[in-house]
């Protein structure tokens, strides 16, 4: 061993090797610091007066499958300028961490490719070493999410977990970048966001997000330059629970011969055609339900039409489209189908802006599996800042999802 593999080998520079010593199939190397390389770690300055060492030992880069560590006598010392005593920094090491950055780093490297557990169990350290040094990196690149070059953003809540708990995220749908996590739903969680986007100076074009009324006022009043694009997969949900809704009623005044034949199409109604299964017989159970009661086969086939709407060649067209849609649904005499048409008249102009911009909160709907995913974790409750990093680097193939 020499002082110049400590610097090569091992990414210590500027200390002096001492020593080599074998305990326990771990390799010990014993360095000192240069009395004329004490700087005051205030200041910098070299007027500084050694006032005592405190000794520390930190884990690096092993040797085959050798534990190495370093063990260096850190000096405190007076500074002349300062006039305070203060112990030195350490050069390979970051504060008060009980790791050289070589031994970070390659760690990192590992979580590449391997989960928490496995590249602890490879070094030899614990699983809470190897996620603070995740942690750290982590908060390194994510603690402050640029926000200057958005310009299409998604917004949308998930539940986690079984106790009711929502988190709130927004998507830069360029770059398909959580850009915030919020706690909760609704106006409240997107409180922060707001504060941190007008700092940026961001220039909002469209955001999509569903039809919640919440969502419509914090994003008039926030950015009133931006376009709202309702999206679409939430329209056809809404349609859907209404049409559940319909059939629930129906069912609830049907004789006990056509309960037989409205038990169990639920799903059927809500299905796309095209997966109807033929060899379960579906299309004619679905037919069967349908022919038994005109306001169902009305709702059934207008639902089918509505999403049609999102397949319109242009603006134009979709505008032609959805006027007519409404038209038929308040001709129906249907009530429900009556006002779910009022709702997407009130909401026409953020249905139709899909047209000039094509954005939906579809990309955030993989994003949010892979959130449930990271929750299933256990460190999901235990560390919220954690999870929530973690969220930010979702877009990243950068570390295994599971930990
Ligand atoms: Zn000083």
């Amino acid at each position: 061993m020499s002082t110049s593999l400590l610097y090569h080998g091992f990414g210590v520079r500027g200390y002096r090797y001492v020593r080599t010593a074998y305990v326990a199939g771990e390799v010990r190397f014993l360095i000192e610091q240069p009395r004329e390389s004490l700087r005051c770690p205030l200041c910098d300055s070299a007027k500084v007066v050694r006032r005592g060492e405190e000794w520390r030992t930190f884990r690096t880069l092993t040797i085959g499958s050798k534990r190495v560590t370093i063990t260096l006598p850190v000096a405190r010392v007076e500074c002349t300028i300062c006039q305070v005593v203060r112990q030195v920094s350490v050069a390979f090491a970051d504060p008060r961490r009980t790791y050289t950055k070589s031994f970070a780093r390659y760690a990192l490297e590992l979580l590449r490719h391997m989960t928490i557990r496995d590249v602890a169990d490879h070094l030899g350290v614990g699983w809470d070493l190897i996620k603070e040094i995740q942690k750290a990196d982590l908060q390194r690149r994510f603690k402050k999410v640029p926000l200057k070059k958005l310009r299409q953003l998604a917004i949308d809540e998930i539940s986690i977990g079984k106790h009711g708990r929502y988190l709130t995220v927004v998507l830069d749908l360029k770059r398909g970048a959580v850009v915030f996590v919020g706690d909760g739903k609704g106006s409240q969680a997107l409180e922060p966001f707001w504060k941190r986007l007008r700092c940026s100076r961001a220039k909002i074009k469209a955001v999509a997000m569903d039809m919640s009324a919440a969502y419509i006022k914090a994003v008039t009043e926030q950015l009133p330059k931006a376009q709202i694009v309702f999206d679409h997969f939430h329209i056809v949900k809404l349609f859907n629970e209404k049409l559940s809704n319909l059939r629930r009623e129906l069912y609830h005044d049907a004789t006990d011969k056509q309960k037989t034949v409205l038990k169990g199409s639920r799903w059927l109604l809500l299905m796309n055609p095209e997966n109807l299964d033929r060899q379960r017989n579906e299309p004619k159970r679905l037919e069967e339900a349908l022919k038994l009661n005109a306001p169902l086969a009305t709702a059934y086939y207008l639902k089918e039409d509505l999403r049609e709407l999102w397949q319109q060649p242009d603006w134009r067209t979709a505008r032609k489209y959805l006027t007519s849609w409404c038209a038929r649904a308040t001709a129906s005499g249907i009530r429900i189908l009556q006002q779910f048409a009022s709702t997407l008249k009130r909401h026409a102009a953020g249905i139709l802006n899909y047209f000039k911009f094509r954005i939906s909160t579809g990309p955030l709907e993989g994003t949010n599996n892979k959130i449930r995913t990271l929750q299933r974790q256990a460190y999901g409750f235990r560390d919220q800042e954690f999870f929530k990093l973690k969220i930010y680097a979702l877009h990243e193939t950068r570390y295994e999802l599971v930990g």
